[in-house]
């Protein structure tokens, strides 16, 4: 199963490291050919090499566009070397066995990323490449085939290891990645077949953004990392990159200190940016997320107060918590963070105090954003389910006070409705059932996730009584707050639930069937109510 090399192909666009491969391959004695440009660089360095045109009779032509394609390099590739048939065929065209082949693509993805122009970017797909990868790959018992300039060095100590040849085990790990890389080179050309499509649409990037082309799968991930495990050690897990240019997340966000992410981190870390990201502009503001959700939202005129009003929310659930901020964080913000355990910090910036006070906590991860999403985004979510896959569009739907429909006769004063707008964007980020109590932009309250709208309120409620037991307050901080319910009141106990915590206004969507119940509950109790028109069911 060891495959001597005595003739290799080299045909690179990125050409780091070729001509010490090929200084390396001549002093193994192997025999070189090369495209072009290749050949250029290995000639210019005094080494002797053979042009692929003088292998096939033809010149390379078309741009470029045609090089390779020639029965004498495929064949050459593709022969079974052991098979009677294929050495006859090889022996009356001419056709010489190439033992290793070392591609690497035309750069379409860098060429898409500059934002070159149409034709560019077409001529920018390789053809041959990809084709030679593939024959090579295919060919893996005979062949060697090489795709990536960090592997060169392994290749060599192979060689220097088996005695100018490679084992079989080596060949079949190369052409897994090469496949990988040629399934990933399309994706991306697919990827970017299906937004040129969206972009050339006539109602332009509105109609974008109302329709994030679900229909159109653009699936071309590479992997960033493994993980040590899952959501639970038993798992496997990974994160993978988008292709896309400009993405902004946990996944490109700069880790100053810390353990590694894990699985769990990561998806934690993503919702408490997501949330933040709503927060983009205005005031300081901190989200403290556990389990996916928020236990603790607040935005103040400082960022320091902003923690202290977020944290007492749910001093406890916050213990081993994910924190982001809106802002770049100082240093006794960072202090105050540092008082309790924190399992991630997240935000666009820190100064030099800041990363002191952080820097006694070894464990703690640090993660530093060069800008927050932009929580207006379009973009899609996947969920496998089993047997399939669910895609759909991101939740950017965003109410403002002119979205707001008053429906309680006593209408809300504007303290109550800025309370109402803070507690739905928090609502939005929270599992459903949702039910979110705010007043002078900080939560009260906040229960999640359960399987009915009455119990989420109860939570949230008794959460709010212990808050206030805990912080030594004579009340709770839901008298006279805010509540938000992610999807509509079925009923009229809702309002109760309300009612309880001694809210003095909701905020829900509206449009359940007895809507004219709940409101005249509503009108009563002297409710101030408000209707948004869209629901954040999120699961
Ligand atoms: P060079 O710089 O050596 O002239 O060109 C190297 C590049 O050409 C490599 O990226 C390789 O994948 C690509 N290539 C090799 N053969 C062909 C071909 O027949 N057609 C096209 N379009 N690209 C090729």
């Amino acid at each position: 199963t060891q495959v001597t090399i005595k003739r290799a192909l080299l045909s690179v666009s990125d050409k780091d490291g070729i001509v010490e491969l090929a200084r390396a391959l001549a002093a193994n004695g192997v025999e070189l050919v090369s495209t072009g440009g290749t050949a250029k660089a290995i000639r210019d360095a005094g080494l002797e090499v053979k042009d692929v045109s003088d292998l096939t009779g033809f010149p390379e032509m078309m741009d470029g566009r045609v090089k390779t394609l020639h029965p004498v390099v495929h064949g050459g590739l593709l022969a079974v070397r052991d098979n009677a048939e294929h050495k006859a065929a090889m022996d009356s065209h001419g056709i010489g066995a190439i033992d290793l082949l070392v591609v690497n693509l035309y750069p379409f993805e860098q060429t898409v990323a500059r934002g070159a122009s149409r034709d560019e970017i077409i001529e920018n797909i390789d053809i041959g490449g990809p084709a030679m990868v593939r024959s090579a790959s295919k060919n893996h018992g005979f062949v060697t085939i090489v795709t990536d300039p960090s592997d060169y060095a392994e290749l060599l100590a192979e060689l220097d290891a088996q005695d100018g040849a490679t084992s079989l085990a080596f060949r079949i790990r190369m052409a897994g990645k090469a496949f990988a890389k040629t399934a990933s080179y399309d994706a991306a050309i697919a990827n970017w077949f299906a937004f040129a499509d969206a972009f050339s649409n006539p109602l332009g990037p509105d109609a974008l953004k109302a329709t994030p082309f679900v229909d159109k799968l653009p699936l071309a991930f590479t992997l960033k990392d493994t993980l040590r495990y899952g959501e639970n050690p038993h798992q496997t897990a990974a994160v993978y990159l988008p292709q896309s240019v400009g993405a902004r997340g946990i996944p490109q966000a700069q880790q100053v200190q810390g353990k590694e992410l894990s699985y769990n981190n990561y998806n934690d870390a993503d919702a408490a940016l997501e949330l933040v990201a709503e927060f983009a502009g205005g005031d300081p503001a901190v989200v403290i997320v556990k389990h996916a959700n928020p236990c603790g939202v607040a935005q103040a005129p400082s960022l320091l107060q902003a923690w202290r009003e977020a944290l007492a929310c749910d001093s406890v659930s916050a213990f081993g918590g994910i924190v982001a901020t809106n802002v770049p964080l100082d240093g006794e913000t960072a202090r105050a963070i540092c008082e309790i355990f924190t399992e991630v910090v997240i935000a666009p910036g820190a100064d030099d105090a800041a990363r002191a006070a952080f820097a006694a906590k070894k464990n703690l991860r640090l993660l530093l954003v060069e800008d927050l999403p932009d929580a207006a985004r379009p973009g899609l979510q996947m969920k496998s389910i089993a047997g399939g896959m669910l895609l759909q569009s991101r939740d950017a739907g965003d109410i403002g006070p002119g979205d707001l429909k008053v429906v309680s006769k006593r209408a809300p004063s504007a303290q109550e409705l800025a309370d109402c707008l803070f507690a739905w964007k928090v609502a939005k980020h929270v599992k459903s059932n949702a039910i979110v109590f705010a007043r002078d932009g900080a939560t009260a309250g906040i229960g999640a996730g359960q399987m009915n709208r009455r119990d989420s309120g109860r939570i949230a409620a008794a959460r709010a009584r212990e808050a206030a037991q805990t912080a030594g307050w004579d009340n709770p901080r839901t008298i006279g707050s805010a509540m938000a319910s992610d999807a509509f009141l079925p009923f009229a106990d809702g309002i109760e639930v309300a009612l309880e915590a001694g809210a003095s206004v909701v905020i829900q969507p509206g449009g359940a069937m007895r809507d004219d119940e709940v409101i005249k509950a509503a009108d009563d109790a002297g409710l101030a109510m408000v209707f948004t028109g869209m629901r954040h069911f999120r699961h």
